[in-house]
């Protein structure tokens, strides 16, 4: 009896996370408790600038409305994550999401900077032969909160004195294939007035080459690089299928000089070195021609190598060498140093924890939430 009055409960909806919800969406979810218009700011400041965990914490809203709130809402981070700290002290966090499907982020201190490589999908739909990430194809789009979720997790492990300066959309994934997540992720976090009031010159956008999407980066004002790693269609086609496949390098220059770059900004060309493929003195010349004219600046990334992938890293001296053509040629070029390799922490490394590296990981790993 009991359990056929239960049975007929109307059964009552799964409270929203209040961190799904944009501006607006806040707006929509109070409308019926006819609070004053300043409460949503309120409750936006409590989730991003003091990084709240529960609606309890929120003490400028009365008792009251703290239990009317928490009747139709709740506040759901990602609950379980561990760190793996490089002996370069880079630290890989790596954080399991509402569906228990896992990403990671990584905090990379260097002198006064340290920058947040944060990830926007799950595996990615691209299979560039360079990158681990791609071997373990898509798994699905971050939404936009899990986006902004791991910056507030990063923040919760900075220690005392330690402060984010940049963030890059360079972690796993392909920031442009998830656009709309990408977007509402950036506009919260630039937000001044209850965001994380970041200032969109310390933030970056890498794209592997979705050339039609090129605009939408400039429309968010946040500053654009572009994975180039090869100087010729063949080469790309051959070490980025996927992505050639959407957009040729005619098509991705093209987009490129089309850019509305603003006046003080440069583009950033990436191009991974892969030994005896793409480091050779014909392809730093080929690279200067490519990029004659435009206001840009290239970073080089040695090869960062993971069992399996039978690309080498080339040698210091080849890496110099390629630098030195770039330079002669006007363009400045900058060698990035791989950090927290030893942690698979490093552009390419992210996605899949080999037997190999489990072990050293385990001993590593420091469960902090
Ligand atoms: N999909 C985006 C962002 C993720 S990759 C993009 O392609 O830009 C971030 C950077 O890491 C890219 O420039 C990519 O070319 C580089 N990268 C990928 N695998 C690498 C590896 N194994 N070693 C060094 N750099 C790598």
């Amino acid at each position: 009896m009991m359990q056929h009055e239960n049975h007929a409960l109307p059964s009552r909806p799964a409270p929203t996370n209040l961190l799904s919800l944009t501006e607006e969406g806040l707006d929509r979810l109070l409308q019926p408790f006819g609070w004053p218009r300043y409460r949503t700011g309120q409750i936006l400041r409590w989730l991003y600038q003091r990084r709240a965990r529960s609606i309890a914490q929120m003490t400028d809203l009365s008792q009251n409305d703290r239990e009317q709130l928490a009747e139709v809402a709740t506040i759901s981070r990602t609950q379980d994550c561990a760190v793996l700290e490089s002996t370069d002290h880079t630290r890989k966090l790596l954080l399991t999401l509402d569906d228990a499907l896992r990403i990671e982020t990584v905090l990379i201190p260097d002198e006064d900077r340290l920058t947040l490589c944060v990830s926007t999908q799950v595996g990615c739909m691209l299979d560039c032969g360079f990158c681990l990430t791609g071997t373990m194809g898509l798994k699905r789009n971050l939404k936009a909160h899990e986006i902004v979720d791991q910056v507030l997790t990063s923040q919760d492990h900075l220690t005392g004195t330690e402060r984010l300066t940049n963030l890059v959309f360079m972690g796993m994934g392909e920031p442009l294939a998830n656009i709309d997540a990408l977007s509402t992720s950036i506009h919260c976090l630039t937000n001044k007035s209850w965001g994380l009031g970041w200032s969109p010159r310390r933030i970056t956008v890498s794209t592997a080459g979705l050339a039609a999407r090129l605009k939408d980066v400039a429309a968010l004002g946040v500053n654009l690089a572009i994975s180039l790693n090869g100087t010729t269609e063949e080469q790309r086609q051959q070490l980025m299928p996927a992505a050639s496949q959407i957009a040729s390098l005619k098509t991705l220059m093209a987009a490129c000089r089309r850019y509305p770059l603003a006046p003080t900004r440069r583009l950033t060309f990436e191009y991974v070195l892969l030994a005896g493929v793409n480091d050779r003195a014909e392809d730093a010349h080929r690279l200067v021609k490519l990029l004659k004219g435009l206001r840009c600046k290239v970073n080089l990334i040695p090869f960062n190598e993971f069992p399996g992938n039978p690309f080498r890293r080339p040698t210091d001296r080849n890496v110099f060498a390629f630098q030195a053509v770039l330079t002669h040629g006007g363009i400045d070029a900058f060698i990035r140093k791989s950090r927290g390799r030893d942690v698979l922490g490093a552009c390419g490394q992210l996605g899949n924890l080999s037997p190999e590296y489990a072990g050293r990981a385990l001993t590593q790993i420091e469960p902090r939430c």
